[in-house]
């Protein structure tokens, strides 16, 4: 036990309260300085019309009992008061391509199999290598595991990060249209042909065939919940705490951390939960080396998000528990970011599900990519609870294209959605830039890359020797991989064995 030494940890994103439980639990004082007025960073929710959105998780995987997430959520003491609800079975996906090909991926290997089956039936021994392949590349990631070392692991085996996803499945099969069928739900992790590896959309999808769930009023529930057992374990998470700068001392230690109100935190350690150049800016670029900078400055980072809140009438749309990934080209996968005439060429829809939900919706959330240099004439405004600013009416009414845009796409799908919609809400890649301060409003962070493997890889160590990183960059972004990423970060201070040894009794 370390209870003389205080880590402040900055930001209260999942990777932030994550590291900052396990250490609590270890004994360290923790600190949480969180600058919004709410907790969670992209765990956020906001309330409209009595109802409750998320802004950025919609489902999570991995929780099927003895999986990976439930494990730790077990470790953490959380799981038991997460009310979730698990999504179809049969379908907790569905991508329908523009060409009217549509393909479900169910829950379970022998499910994901026999969904996909049906969809391409000439195709049934491709799906099977494909499974295969997917299961394979994940014994390659040990912590994805729970365990600390494995026969045959990435590190060893750096070739595996070098695959890329779409030029990979396409050697498994000739059928493209099988191709898209998988990587349909590659707004997930940003997918890119040319750019996001194999090992992401394995990572990834196995997560979600190992148990995909909805959270019951929102997945703010989870800081809410990490929260509490910080402070039950003599930590605390304080809101409104926009962390400005640190003073040092003469070796080169973060000393303290100054906040935008003036407060003042000591600390013996800090861990930053925020995007490692932002990281790099509010520490000053020169208690970093050059290269490092310089590399983590050029990383692109994933693309950002365009998002509708559909408030329904009462009674008129069945809920759907299942995800919705539409395209409206056939060339996916490319860059269909901009806001051309054809804008938005993907929509991603996902049900709410509340505590009233039963045979009816009462919202939809609706998820488009759109490039933060559609929106550069307004990038100058902030405005969050907080920073009470304001925008020009040419932004509101670009809101309102993108609005209309999205309907009408919706509509094309979901025909007769347009007379259901009571009240519609949006938020643009400059909400999420203001609320969770990932650059450009990114939404997973930085863009991993098969050709450029090592680039894209940060430590959680840093040049400052007691400054560490966690966060959606560190392993990789969701829920999950924030999670992954705070255990790698919490194992500077702890022994790495031990909590893995209590992870994996939760079986
Ligand atoms: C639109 C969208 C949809 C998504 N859908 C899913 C999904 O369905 N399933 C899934 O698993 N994942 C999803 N994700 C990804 C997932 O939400 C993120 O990868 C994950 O939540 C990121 O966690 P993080 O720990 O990196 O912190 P973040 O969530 O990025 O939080 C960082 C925190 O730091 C705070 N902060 C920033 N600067 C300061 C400062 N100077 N001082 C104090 N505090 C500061 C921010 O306010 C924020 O609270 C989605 C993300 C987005 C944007």
């Amino acid at each position: 036990m370390n209870s003389q030494e205080k880590i402040i940890v900055i930001g209260s994103g999942i990777g932030g309260l994550v590291s900052g439980l396990i250490l609590a639990k270890h004994g360290y004082h923790v600190q949480v300085l969180e600058k919004n007025h709410q907790i969670g960073g992209s765990l956020q929710v906001f309330s409209r019309d009595k109802k409750i959105f998320d802004t950025g998780v919609h489902y999570v995987g991995g929780l099927d009992k003895g999986e990976n997430l439930y494990k730790i959520f077990k470790y953490l003491e959380i799981f038991d008061d997460l009310e979730m609800k698990r999504l179809d079975e049969n379908a907790f996906d569905i991508v329908r391509l523009a060409n009217g090909v549509s393909a479900k991926h169910g829950i379970g290997y022998d499910n994901f199999r026999a969904q996909l089956k049906r969809s391409f039936p000439d195709n049934e021994a491709d799906v099977d290598r494909i499974a295969d392949e997917i299961k394979l590349y994940c014994t390659y990631f040990p912590l994805y595991n729970i365990e600390l070392e494995s026969e045959i692991n990435y590190v060893e085996h750096t070739e595996v990060l070098q695959v890329g996803a779409w030029e990979h499945l396409s050697t498994l099969t000739d059928n493209e249209d099988l191709v898209k069928a998988i990587l349909g739900s590659g707004p997930l992790y940003a997918g890119l042909k040319g750019v996001t590896p194999f090992y992401v959309v394995a990572l990834i999808l196995n997560s979600f065939i190992k148990g995909s769930y909805r959270f019951v009023n929102g997945g703010s529930q989870i800081a809410k919940l990490l929260m509490k057992k910080i402070a039950e374990n003599g930590g605390e998470v304080l809101r409104r705490k926009e962390v400005v700068a640190a003073n040092y001392d003469d070796s080169g230690k973060v000393r303290s951390v100054i906040c935008s109100d003036g407060s003042e935190f000591e600390c013996d350690f800090v861990i930053s939960n925020l995007h490692p150049k932002e990281t790099i800016h509010l520490f000053g670029k020169e208690h970093f080396k050059t290269a490092y900078t310089n590399r983590v400055n050029a990383l692109p980072n994933t693309i950002a998000s365009f998002m509708i809140y559909l408030s329904l009438h009462e009674n008129t749309l069945p809920y759907f528990n299942s995800n919705y990934y539409d395209y409206y080209t056939d060339n996916i996968w490319n860059e269909e970011f901009h806001f051309t005439e054809e804008w938005p060429q993907m929509t991603f829809t996902s049900a709410q599900v509340s505590k009233n939900t039963k045979e009816y919706a009462e919202s939809i959330s609706v998820m488009c990519y759109l490039d933060f240099n559609e929106l550069k004439a307004w990038e100058d405004s902030v405005r969050t609870i907080v920073k009470e600013g304001s925008r020009q009416e040419e932004y509101e009414a670009f809101k309102k294209l993108c609005e209309e845009r999205t309907l009408n796409r919706l509509e094309e799908r979901f025909p007769g959605i347009r007379s259901k919609v009571k009240e519609i809400y949006s938020s643009t890649p400059i909400t999420y830039r203001d609320y969770v301060s990932t650059p450009n409003g990114s939404m997973y962070g930085i863009q991993k890359d098969f050709n450029h493997t090592h680039k894209t890889q940060i430590n959680t160590k840093t040049h400052v020797p007691n400054l560490f990183l966690t966060g959606q960059n560190i392993i990789f972004h969701g829920i999950l991989g924030a999670t992954i990423g705070a255990l790698v970060t919490s194992f500077n201070f702890v022994d790495n064995k031990q909590v893995i040894e209590k992870i994996k009794m939760y079986d």
